[in-house]
């Protein structure tokens, strides 16, 4: 009699399209049906900070449109070479602020957890474009020092796991993390700083939810800044989520081109909210070198929350706010009519 064979060991689905996310200018291009005059750019720049873009992210994006918001957010431009006065390779004093080996200890209360550098996606306005992430890694010996560093700090009551993306990391890599924090009953919330749920819906498995559960609250600030990356698809992932009790939050970016308009961050919010995602901060872009021709100006963002104020429910509009080396939390920028 035949011998059954196993089944062979196929990866997670989210795994492989992790591992196959495209990294090759010309490739992308191609699959979009964009002008091969975008190439020698795109190429420069990618040599600047690498292109990645998963599937289930490009398939979102609209063939034939150069000024698609998501293939903006990841496609490499010549602009990215300018270095304007005022943008740096550090704009949020992160390189001062680290504590500890992983660790970033800004606010009272919280910490973060650089827990890889690694990201599914490489969102070209992104302030961690320069981060050395080699020096910052957290997981070391399994967390060791991270987890000393927090027991010395008793009033630290939340962790917050970012990166990078950690959930980039593995199930197992990840599960040891949350074992050693479910023995500190300090920790009464986990959040993490993600965009996979976005990026990649696949990676929120059962097994995810099983090594998140603890006796916390679970608190999720996804990143998304246009509500055309909010599909089907993400909405099941986050429908798992809020199946599982977790509380949902975003944070997006303004960025030029991308949803710098009221009808753009309206859109943003009501999708969020259908979803099952309420908005939480609407960041004024971190003037990071690279990213300058992403920038919307303060004032701008200023009357675009404003007009947000008057079209949305309280709870449907975002906190402009931005972030600055040295102050106890993020700034607040208040809302302000359009001067002009
Ligand atoms: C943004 C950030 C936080 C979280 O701030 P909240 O206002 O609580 O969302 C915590 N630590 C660091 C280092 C941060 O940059
Ligand atoms: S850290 Fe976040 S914003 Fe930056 S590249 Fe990674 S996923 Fe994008």
């Amino acid at each position: 009699m035949p011998i059954p064979s196993p089944q062979p060991q196929t990866p997670p689905d989210w795994r492989r399209q992790l591992a196959q996310a495209e990294r090759d200018p010309q490739a992308l291009l191609q699959r979009l049906r964009l002008p091969l005059s975008l190439l020698p750019a795109a190429e420069s720049a990618a040599r600047l900070f690498p292109l990645r873009a998963p599937e289930p992210w490009v398939r979102r994006i609209r063939p034939g449109d150069p000024d698609d918001p998501l293939l903006l957010q990841v496609l490499p431009l010549y602009a990215e070479h300018e270095t304007p006065a005022g943008f740096s390779t550090d704009p949020v004093g992160d390189g001062p602020a680290q504590s500890g080996p992983g660790i970033l200890h800004k606010y009272h209360g919280r910490v973060l957890m650089i827990t890889t550098g690694a990201c599914a996606i490489h969102c070209r306005y992104c302030f961690r474009r320069h981060f050395p992430y080699s020096e910052s890694q957290a997981g070391r010996n399994d967390w060791a020092d991270s987890l000393a560093w927090l027991d010395g700090h008793p009033e630290v009551d939340e962790v917050i796991l970012s990166g990078g993306d950690p959930l980039t990391l593995s199930d197992r890599r990840l599960g040891t993390l949350t074992r050693a924090l479910r023995q500190r009953p300090q920790v009464r919330r986990l959040r993490l700083h993600t965009r996979l749920p976005v990026v990649l819906p696949d990676r929120v498995t059962a097994e995810l939810l099983a090594l998140l559960d603890g006796p916390w609250e679970v608190v999720w600030v996804i990143h998304s800044n246009h509500a055309q990356e909010l599909d089907e698809a993400v909405a099941a992932a986050l429908g798992r989520l809020r199946s599982a009790g977790h509380w949902l939050l975003n944070q997006a970016v303004l960025l030029r081109r991308v949803n710098d308009s009221a009808d753009a961050l309206e859109a943003l919010s009501r999708r969020l909210f259908q979803v099952g995602v309420l908005p939480y901060y609407l960041h004024l872009l971190d003037r990071v070198q690279g990213a300058a021709h992403f920038e919307v100006p303060e004032a701008r963002g200023q009357a675009l929350a404003a007009e947000l104020g008057a079209r949305l429910p309280g709870y449907l509009v975002p906190r402009l706010a931005r972030e600055e080396a040295g102050e106890p939390a993020k700034t607040l920028v208040a809302p302000a009519p359009d001067a002009d």
